[in-house]
């Protein structure tokens, strides 16, 4: 064991090394292994893989990639972000009850409340931001509290410490969605959350290319349920994508710090602009969970929205900007614009949607790697094209 200390950025690049496989070579890359069995050299003494479902050698270095990232003892790499937090909530028994963030990805509120549901798991959805709403919702038979911080698409803020404090004094797990922070920010292990999950198809691979997902715990017997879940319920991530999330994490730290500051820019220039409601990102002094995000992580994201006063003058906007995809998802290299009424939160009737504050004028900006000078250019041009 080493007696230095990295810096995460150091480890973004060298948690992946190796040297105990790679040996023989001196392969700086992790090799993708493509083998789905092993060949066991004993009769009776089995080596370390046997079939890549339970686990595999390039995998595996990601896996630890991330448990090491996050501080946790243990670490999970799955087929998506989805099939990472499905098999989390796999957990969970037949009659428990669990707490979920109201404002939590669609992907998660639709397995909640469609999958979870059918094997008698029930769930409450609380606005996390008021921690008498969590403490009114426990029952008897509550096991896991859920959150998601900052949230997606208005980035509100939970206090992490706080919603754990009430889990452990009831007994029950906490699980957080890590996708927008990613360790370089946040670390929520350090918190004392048991279950950190990532939709990995975004910040961490970073380019656009491949759908995975991870977990994160500290507690080894915990880790160790997981694992058994994992290789019951196979969701696994494939080889060489793995190896394509480990290449995207050696760059993490330079894309999400540039991104950052290009999205505290951009998030700035809209505040000023006349035809912009409201903006709402963490780094912004006025928004409400400022405080709280300052206390918890040490970054804002490149993840911003912004209200448009409405639809016609959004789409207006939305045609006339030239460098961001117009697209579902984040945390790529290109900026990514989406439009939640339409995209991610469709299939919420209007009320509901306008309720938790997505408006047909809302857009949400993922900021990529674009010169911010070009992006503030087009988004110019583009309000310019709206205002008329
Ligand atoms: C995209 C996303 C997910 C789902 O991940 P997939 O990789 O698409 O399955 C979960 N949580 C958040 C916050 C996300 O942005």
């Amino acid at each position: 064991m080493s007696t230095f200390k990295d810096q995460l950025e150091t480890k973004l690049i060298h948690a992946s090394s190796s040297e105990d496989i790679e040996q023989r070579t001196g392969a700086v890359n992790v090799p993708i292994y493509l083998s789905s069995t092993f060949h066991q050299a004993s009769f009776d003494h089995y080596g370390p893989f046997d079939y890549s479902r339970s686990g595999n050698p390039t995998r595996q270095a990601l896996e630890q990639t991330i448990a090491e990232l996050e501080g946790g003892t243990r670490g999970l790499a799955f087929a998506s972000g989805m099939a990472a937090i499905s098999s989390a909530f796999m957990l969970l028994s037949a009659s428990d009850h669990v707490i979920v963030s109201e404002d939590v990805y669609g992907g998660t509120f639709r397995f909640v409340t469609k999958v979870l549901s059918k094997f008698n798991i029930d769930h409450t959805f609380v606005n996390m931001t008021e921690l008498a709403e969590i403490e009114k919702a426990i029952q008897p038979n509550t096991k896991v509290i859920y959150i998601e911080t900052p949230s997606n698409p208005c980035l509100e803020i939970t206090d992490i410490e706080s919603v754990v404090k009430i889990a452990k004094a009831n007994n029950c797990l906490t699980f957080l969605d890590n996708t927008f922070m990613t360790p370089l920010y946040q670390n929520p292990i350090d918190l004392g959350v048991d279950v950190v999950l990532h939709s990995a198809t975004k910040f961490l691979s970073g380019h656009s290319d491949i759908i995975a997902g991870l977990a994160v715990t500290k507690d080894e017997e915990l880790g160790n349920r997981l694992a058994f879940i994992q290789n019951s319920f196979g969701a696994i991530l494939g080889t060489y994508d793995s190896y394509l999330l480990i290449q995207g994490i050696k760059t993490l730290g330079t894309r999400l710090r540039q991104s950052t500051d290009s999205a505290t820019k951009i998030a700035n220039y809209l505040s000023e602009h006349p035809l912009i409601e409201d903006v709402y990102y963490p780094g912004l002094p006025s928004h409400p969970g400022h405080d709280i995000h300052v206390k918890q992580s040490s970054g804002a994201g490149a993840v911003l929205s912004f209200k448009l006063p409405d639809k016609e003058t959004t789409k207006i906007f939305v045609e006339h900007l030239r460098l961001p995809k117009f697209a579902v998802s984040l945390g790529a290299v290109e900026s990514i614009l989406s439009y939640p009424a339409q995209m991610s939160h469709a299939a919420m009737p209007k009320e509901e949607r306008e309720k938790r504050g997505i408006t047909d004028g809302l857009l949400r900006l993922s900021v990529g790697l674009e010169h911010v000078d070009d992006l503030i250019v087009d988004i110019e041009q583009a309000l310019h094209s709206a205002s008329n």
